[in-house]
C-alpha cells in the first residue's frame, strides 16, 4: 500500500473517502480530471465501512438503503445510476429487505413492508379509521420526492419565486416537522407513533424532525425499496473506489490531511500528515465541517460569518451500541430490524436516551439478510440508541446502566440473549466494562431539523475560493442514498455545470 501520493500535483484533492468523497472523486476522474482522494482510514467508505474481528463482519452504522433499483415507480435510483455510469454496476449485489423493520411498542407490534399497497394495507389493517389520511400521507411523501429530484441544486431568486407552482407540496410543507405533519393528517395517537417510529433512521423526535427529510426516506424506502450490499456494505465502497481508480483516480489510505493550503482567499492544495505537500486548484472536503474550518484551515483565512454559522449549527445525536454475536436461532425472529419504543411517547424515549436511560433501541440483526457476515449457527446483533453529539465516554455505572438497558429492550425479541451471547466488541479490552459500549457519531453530519434540512444545510460551495463540501455536512442531508447525490453535485460544481438545474442529473 503506498503512503504517499504518487504525484505532486492535482487538478482535483478531496479529504476523506465516505461515500460522498468517493462519489465526487470518481465522477470527476471519469471526466478526465487528475484526482487524488485521501482517506485517514485502513479501508474507504467512512460510516459504511465494515470492521472484520476474526470470522465476524460488522458495520455498525447501515441497516439498509435505497436508491439501488434499476428502476420502479420514482425512476432508477440514484446509486445504482451512479455505479452504472462509473461501469463498476456488478461488483456489488443488493439484496432485498422486505418487510423492512418491525414497530414493537410494550403492548402492540407489527411489521412494515414496503411498496405503496403493502404498506398501506398493513397500517389500514390495524388503523382502518384513518384510511384517507395513510393514504395522503404517503402520497405526499411520493409526490415531495418527486418535486425535490427537480428542484435546482442551487435555486436562483426566481426558482423561489416560482416555488408555489412548480414545487407546491414541498413550497407548503418543506418547512414542517413531522408532527405537526402527523397531526394534520392522522387523529388516532397510537397511529402517529407506529407510523414514526422510524425516527432513529434520522435522529430527531418528531416535534424536531424535517417533514421534508422524512418525506424522501420514507417515498424512497417505500416505492424504491429498502436493500443491503451482499457480502457488507464495504463491497458498495470498494465499487465506487473501483469505479475512482478505473477512471485514472488515485486513493491513498492510512494517510490524515493534515491542513487545507490557502492564499490569498484561494485553496492551493493540501499537506498530508508525512509532511508531503500537494497541490490543487480545487479541494473538496468529504470530513466533518468543524473540523475542516477549525483545525484543517486557519481561522483568518476563512469569513468570520462563516465561522460562527458552522459554530451555530447543531450537529446530529450520535449513537451508543453493543455489538455482537449470539448462537441464538434468530431466524425465529423473521426480520432483521425491530424498533423498541418502551412507551407510546417517541419524545420522551428520545429525550429519556439522551440522558442516559435508553428507553428506545434499534435492534439490527444483518445475518438474517446475509448468513456470510458470521460463522455458520451464529448471527451478529446490533443493539443501538442515542446520545448526545458529543458525549464521551459514560462513567462506569452509567455505562453499564445504559447497557443493560439496551440488553433487557433487545430481550424482548431476542429471550434469553445474555446467555447466548459469543463475542462481543471490546470485551478483551481490560479497561472496559462487562458489555462495553461502542460510541458512533455524529451519525447524519448536522441534526436533520427543519431548520437544517436540503438548502439551508451548508452550500456545496465555500466562501474559500476552490473549496467545496461534499457528504453529510453539506446539502441536501444525510444518509448514503443523499451523500451520492452530494458527491454528484459538488462535481456538477466543480465542473462548472449550470447549477440551477434540477439536483439530480448525471450530465456531466
Ligand atoms: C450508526 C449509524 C447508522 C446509520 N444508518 C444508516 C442507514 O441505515 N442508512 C443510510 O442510508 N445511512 C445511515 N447512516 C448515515 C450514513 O452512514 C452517513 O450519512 C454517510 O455514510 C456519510 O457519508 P459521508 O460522505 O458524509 O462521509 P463519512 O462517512 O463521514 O466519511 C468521512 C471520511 O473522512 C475521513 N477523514 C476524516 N478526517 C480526515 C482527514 N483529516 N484526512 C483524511 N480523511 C479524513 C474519515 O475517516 C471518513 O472515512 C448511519 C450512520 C451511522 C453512524
Amino acid at each position: 500500500m503506498q503512503n504517499q501520493a504518487s504525484g505532486s500535483d492535482y487538478d482535483v484533492i478531496l479529504v476523506g473517502a465516505g461515500l460522498g468523497g468517493l462519489t465526487a472523486g470518481a465522477l470527476l476522474a471519469k471526466v478526465g480530471k487528475r484526482v487524488l482522494v485521501v482517506e485517514q482510514g485502513e479501508y474507504p467508505g467512512g460510516f459504511i465501512r465494515e470492521f472484520r474481528y476474526g470470522p465476524y463482519k460488522i458495520n455498525p452504522a447501515i441497516h439498509s438503503i435505497f436508491g439501488c433499483n434499476p428502476g420502479g415507480q420514482l425512476g432508477q435510483g440514484i446509486i445504482d445510476a451512479v455505479l452504472e455510469h462509473l461501469g463498476v454496476r456488478d461488483q456489488c449485489q443488493f439484496i432485498a429487505v422486505d418487510p423492512f423493520y418491525r414497530a414493537k411498542f410494550p403492548d402492540f407490534q407489527m411489521d412494515i413492508p414496503l411498496g405503496r399497497d403493502a404498506f398501506l394495507d398493513a397500517y389500514l389493517s390495524h388503523f382502518p379509521g384513518d384510511a384517507e389520511g395513510l393514504r395522503g400521507l404517503v402520497d405526499l411523501c411520493s409526490v415531495m420526492f418527486k418535486e425535490a429530484m427537480q428542484f435546482p441544486a442551487l435555486p436562483r431568486w426566481q426558482d423561489w419565486l416560482l416555488m408555489p407552482f412548480r414545487s407546491p407540496k414541498i413550497f407548503r410543507y418543506g418547512t414542517s416537522t413531522l408532527a405537526s405533519v402527523l397531526d394534520r393528517y392522522l387523529s388516532d395517537s397510537r397511529l402517529k407513533s407506529v407510523y414514526a417510529v422510524c425516527y432513529p433512521y434520522l435522529a430527531l423526535p418528531p416535534s424536531r424532525l424535517s417533514f421534508f427529510i422524512w418525506s424522501i426516506m420514507m417515498a424512497g424506502y417505500i416505492e424504491q425499496g429498502a436493500f443491503y450490499c451482499q457480502g457488507g456494505f464495504q463491497n458498495l465502497a470498494g465499487a465506487f473506489a473501483d469505479g475512482l481508480i478505473k477512471h485514472g483516480g488515485e486513493l491513498l489510505l492510512e494517510m490524515p490531511v493534515n491542513k487545507i493550503r490557502v492564499t490569498g482567499g484561494s485553496v492551493q492544495g493540501i499537506i498530508l500528515g508525512n509532511g508531503q505537500e500537494i497541490d490543487a486548484p480545487v479541494v473538496i472536503s468529504n470530513i466533518d465541517a468543524r473540523k475542516a474550518f477549525q483545525e484543517l484551515l486557519e481561522a483568518n483565512e476563512v469569513p468570520t460569518s462563516y465561522l460562527r454559522r458552522i459554530r451555530e449549527l447543531e450537529p446530529s445525536a450520535s449513537v451508543l451500541g453493543l455489538f455482537l454475536a449470539t448462537d441464538l436461532d434468530v431466524h425465529a425472529l423473521g426480520i432483521p430490524k425491530v424498533t423498541l419504543p418502551s412507551s407510546w411517547d417517541l419524545e420522551d424515549t428520545y429525550k429519556s436516551a439522551l440522558h442516559g436511560n435508553p428507553k428506545l433501541a434499534a435492534v439490527h440483526v444483518p445475518t438474517v439478510i446475509d448468513e456470510s457476515l458470521a460463522p455458520a449457527g451464529e448471527h451478529l446483533v446490533i443493539i443501538q440508541s442515542f446520545v448526545p453529539a458529543e458525549t464521551e465516554r459514560l462513567s462506569p455505572s452509567a455505562g453499564a446502566a445504559y447497557a443493560e438497558g439496551l440488553l433487557d429492550l433487545a430481550e424482548q425479541v431476542l429471550p434469553d440473549l445474555r446467555k447466548h451471547i459469543t463475542f462481543m466488541v471490546g470485551a478483551s479490552d481490560e479497561e472496559q466494562q462487562k458489555y462495553p459500549l461502542q460510541r458512533i457519531g455524529p451519525i447524519y453530519g448536522w441534526a436533520n431539523s427543519v431548520g437544517q434540512a436540503g438548502p439551508r444545510r451548508l452550500p456545496y460551495k465555500t466562501p474559500v475560493s476552490g473549496l467545496y463540501l461534499a457528504g453529510h455536512w453539506t446539502q441536501p442531508g444525510s444518509g448514503v442514498w443523499t451523500v451520492v447525490l452530494s458527491g454528484v453535485n459538488a462535481a456538477r460544481y466543480v465542473i462548472g455545470k449550470d447549477m440551477s438545474q434540477a439536483i439530480w442529473s448525471l450530465d456531466l
